[in-house]
């Protein structure tokens, strides 16, 4: 299938790793034009050269999305760079703050909240304006399974996650008539920097190896995904460069679930 993108402009958060990372090379060889940020100069440095191969169609540019004054430095070197956005991925989010809800202090829920929904809240209010020019735009914010199934260890994620689905959705019904649809994306259990950490500290939590630790958490916590092993974050990045695409073009105010069922309900 064409997603028929080719020259559009896209910036992906996040996208010095994991699915962020997927999703920008998978903008790239579908042809668009990929302005990739993330929080460390170093890091998104090696992801830009790893794309290198997409010669002048690949930009970095660092910003740190819970400092308003780097999003505003990042949309002038946006524009500078490519002029408006046709199409914005936020893939940028940390796990943050764990534990049961008497056990996570304010600058826990702060700091959560303030990276994986402000975040995205300062991103789109930044490049809006932008994308609002062309006629033709694409918003995708990656939320998580945990938005609609909160898990009562991770309740700061869970809330910000869902916060985001209400936001996509009430942007969805504000743009789509200007030809601007906005939706999510909601993995589980992808294998990422994200759940590298997280097994890691269950395998030295229980005492078992890394793998030991992927397959209990699966028997334990993730019993309905069927496909019983992690996803790989270019399973969820071809959704999302579906949904940046003009294939796309009747999906609006959608939550695309890439879980492998891991939300038992229908
Ligand atoms: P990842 O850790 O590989 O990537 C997250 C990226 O966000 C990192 O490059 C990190 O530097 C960046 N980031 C974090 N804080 C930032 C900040 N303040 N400013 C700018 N960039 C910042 O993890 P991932 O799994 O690829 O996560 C991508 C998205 O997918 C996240 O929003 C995450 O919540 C979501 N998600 C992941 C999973 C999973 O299983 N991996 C499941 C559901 C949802």
């Amino acid at each position: 299938m064409d997603l028929n993108i080719r020259n559009r402009k896209a910036l992906v958060t996040g996208a010095d790793s994991g699915i962020g990372f997927a999703t920008a090379r998978a903008l790239l060889a579908e042809g668009a034009e990929v302005v990739l940020t993330d929080k460390d100069p170093d890091t998104l440095r090696d992801a830009a050269d790893r794309l290198s191969e997409h010669g002048d169609r690949v930009h970095g540019f660092d910003a740190d999305v819970t400092d308003a004054e780097a999003v505003d430095r990042l949309r002038r070197s946006v524009e500078d760079a490519v002029g408006d956005l046709d199409i914005l991925v936020h893939s940028a989010g940390i796990h943050g703050a764990g534990g049961l809800f008497h056990e996570i202090n304010q600058e826990g829920w702060d700091h959560t909240i303030d990276v994986n929904l402000m975040g995205p809240v300062r991103i789109t209010r930044a490049f809006l304006p932008g994308l609002r020019r062309g006629g033709w735009g694409r918003i995708v914010f990656i939320a998580s399974e945990d938005a609609v199934q909160p898990y009562d260890d991770e309740l700061p994620y869970c809330a910000a996650k869902a916060g985001l689905l209400s936001l996509a959705k009430g942007l969805s019904r504000t743009y789509a008539s200007e030809g601007l649809l906005v939706n999510t994306v909601s993995p589980a259990f992808i294998a990422t920097p994200m759940t590298d950490e997280m097994m890691t500290e269950r395998s030295e939590s229980l005492g078992v190896s890394f793998d030991e630790a992927i397959r209990s958490f699966l028997a334990d916590q993730r019993p309905f995904m069927e496909l019983g092993r992690r996803g790989r974050p270019e399973e969820v990045a071809q959704v999302v460069a579906f949904l940046c695409s003009d294939a796309a073009s009747f999906v609006n105010g959608s939550n695309y679930r890439v879980d492998a069922g891991s939300i038992a309900t229908i």
